[in-house]
């Protein structure tokens, strides 16, 4: 019996993706790092393992049916079981051209981000959920935004990217809800304004700084908070 935990991350090539699969390892997780290109997968895998981490790679798109069930297959081949699933992969979309103003919607923008942002989420988790429930505290963390936040109404006016945020917290909630009665806890969680590709790097916070709060939450003990969304600071207003 291997007694090792294992950790999925999407989008883990690099940002806070990277962060979480880095924090993970050095804490004793065996790292699946969900990437979809192949090179920059294999060599954020590389970079983790010379940091001491057991890390492995898994081709993963979070837009393709196929790539998310092969990723899912490639785990239980490997691992045999999923103790905590980091939905981390999302996107800002396109900006351009007010592509992203209400007014001037770009419903093609609105697509794409929701394919990743939402749909990619319920995707990954609805493969991974046979894994997560053969673990003994499986823990599910879905990367949202206080931009999602209808109470804070913060940051800019992003009409595909806030929209897709709201939706996914509200997806938290439904799974959390439906997965109430079993072992799994699923919460969301707001990395704070952090330096990445997605901000250009232009933000105070450092990748892992924004990935403390979904490490905590991946490890909550088993009466942990479900259905919730959370900061460094704690409680994030729906
Ligand atoms: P980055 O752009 O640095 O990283 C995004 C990651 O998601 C990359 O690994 C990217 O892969 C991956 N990804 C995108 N689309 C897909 C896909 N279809 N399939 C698989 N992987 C995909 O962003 P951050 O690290 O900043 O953001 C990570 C998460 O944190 C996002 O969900 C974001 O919305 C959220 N967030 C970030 C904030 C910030 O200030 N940075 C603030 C609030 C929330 P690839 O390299 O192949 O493009």
């Amino acid at each position: 019996v291997n007694d090792t935990k294992i950790a999925l991350v999407t989008g883990a090539n690099k940002g806070i993706g990277y962060a979480i699969a880095q924090g993970l390892g050095a804490i004793g997780y065996t790292v699946a790092v969900g990437a979809r290109d192949d090179a920059r997968r294999e060599e954020a895998v590389e970079r983790l393992r010379a940091t001491g981490a057991d890390a492995f790679g898994v081709a993963l798109d979070v837009t393709s049916d196929d790539s998310v069930a092969a990723a899912a297959a490639t785990i239980d081949r490997t691992a045999g079981r999923l103790d905590v699933l980091v939905n981390n992969a999302g996107i800002g979309g396109r900006t351009d051209g007010g592509a992203q103003d209400p007014t001037t919607l770009d419903l093609d923008v609105v697509r794409a981000v929701l394919d990743t942002n939402v749909f990619g989420v319920v995707r990954v988790t609805n493969a991974m959920l046979p894994l997560l429930r053969r673990a003994d505290s499986p823990r599910i963390v879905n990367m949202s935004s206080n931009m999602g936040s209808l109470a804070l109404r913060t940051g800019p006016v992003m009409a595909a990217y806030a929209p897709s945020k709201s939706m996914l917290n509200s997806i938290t909630v439904q799974y959390a809800r439906a997965l109430a009665d079993t072992n799994i806890i699923v919460n969301a969680a707001c990395p704070g304004y952090v330096a990445t590709d997605f901000t250009g790097f232009a933000a105070p916070r450092t990748p892992e700084q924004g990935a403390a709060i979904a490490i905590r939450l991946a490890t909550l003990p088993d009466d942990g908070p479900r259905g919730g969304f959370f900061d460094d600071d704690g409680v994030i207003p729906w």
